[in-house]
């Protein structure tokens, strides 16, 4: 059987990632570009066309190779159509036709996702989702993104904002304000950027010795990093804020799990390099909220693809479809 690749793109306000990857969803070679969100991000589908045909000319391989692109794009997608509705930073709006541009550029099929969709279906293929059929991603990150995955498919729901995992409800009065407009989201409390604000306001307010408070007073700022650090120097007030986190978070998951009793949740991102500081707490408040029969099958893992889910969920678009 002839060899056949996909590229799988992960579009970024910054960067764009992309790979070559084969049909078992393995990577075969993957690079960087910037992307170019000048004059409204007219260049962005042309500078991935043009780098693709760079990169098959520098491994000796023809374009027939390709079954497609795959691409994880920023914002909310309609992927029946191929637009992006809106996508700020990119520079995109007005619900941009991204799959026939960039199909016309490179006269290759074009199935495009959400960012966060993509890197859920890297984990169902290749990651520490392997072999289930029903899965939620949750990455913790700058914000929190999420997936959920029934019967090895994305749910899209009516418009496309399925799975916004990080805009749940956890604290329903005198939350903070997120930046979908509400307040007291999941986001404002597990994402790195919340952990943070937490970690400032506790030093702030409560008067006792700390490592957490010495870290605030050294760098006149403590980090997600800096908290779980903190956690295994057996710093208490650092422990006190994980703990909170670990509740927030264990709630919100445990009434996912209630309402879809996924084989696995499998949670990314930055925060995630926490691994059993915060996997720990969190589980014992999975377990806590769940319905008994959830909390006995429904696992809760780490993300093991890292940066590189969103390429190769991206590249899954594509061997879907055939
Ligand atoms: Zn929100």
């Amino acid at each position: 059987m002839l060899e056949k690749w996909i590229v799988g793109v992960d579009l970024g306000g910054t960067t764009t990632k992309l790979a070559f990857v084969q049909e078992n969803g393995e990577l075969i070679y993957q690079w960087e570009i910037d992307t170019d969100n000048s004059d409204a991000g007219k260049n962005i589908l042309k500078n991935i066309s043009e780098s693709i045909n760079q990169k098959l000319t520098y491994l000796k391989k023809e374009k027939d190779i390709l079954l497609g692109i795959g691409m994880g794009a920023p914002g909310a997608v309609d992927i029946n159509k191929g637009i992006i509705y809106e996508a700020v930073n990119l520079g995109w709006e007005n619900r941009f036709p991204v799959v026939q541009i960039l199909s016309d550029l490179t006269g290759l099929p074009v199935v495009i996702d959400n960012d966060a969709n993509c890197a859920a279906l890297g984990e169902m293929w290749r990651g520490a989702g392997q072999g289930s059929k029903d899965l939620v991603c949750v990455t913790l990150g700058t914000g929190v993104g999420g997936g959920i995955i029934v019967n090895r498919k994305i749910v899209h729901g009516a418009k496309g904002a399925a799975g916004e995992i990080g805009h749940i409800t956890v604290i329903p009065e005198n939350g903070s304000p997120c930046n979908c407009g509400k307040t007291g989201c999941l986001e404002t409390v597990a994402s790195a950027t919340g952990i943070s604000r937490i970690a400032v306001e506790a030093v702030q307010n409560e008067n006792v010795e700390s490592l957490l408070k010495q870290t605030y007073e050294k760098n006149g700022t403590i980090t997600a990093k800096d908290v779980f650090d903190c956690v295994r120097e057996n710093d208490l007030l650092a422990k006190e804020i994980v703990n909170k986190v670990s509740f927030y978070l264990g709630l919100a998951l445990a009434n996912i799990g209630n309402g879809l009793n996924p084989e696995k949740i499998v949670i990314g991102g930055g925060v995630s390099k926490a691994g059993d500081t915060l996997l720990t707490p969190l589980l014992t408040y999975f377990k806590k909220f769940s319905f008994t029969p959830v909390a006995q099958s429904t696992s809760i893992d780490l993300a093991t693809l890292g940066n590189n889910a969103g390429v190769i969920g991206a590249a899954w678009l594509i061997y879907d479809r055939k």
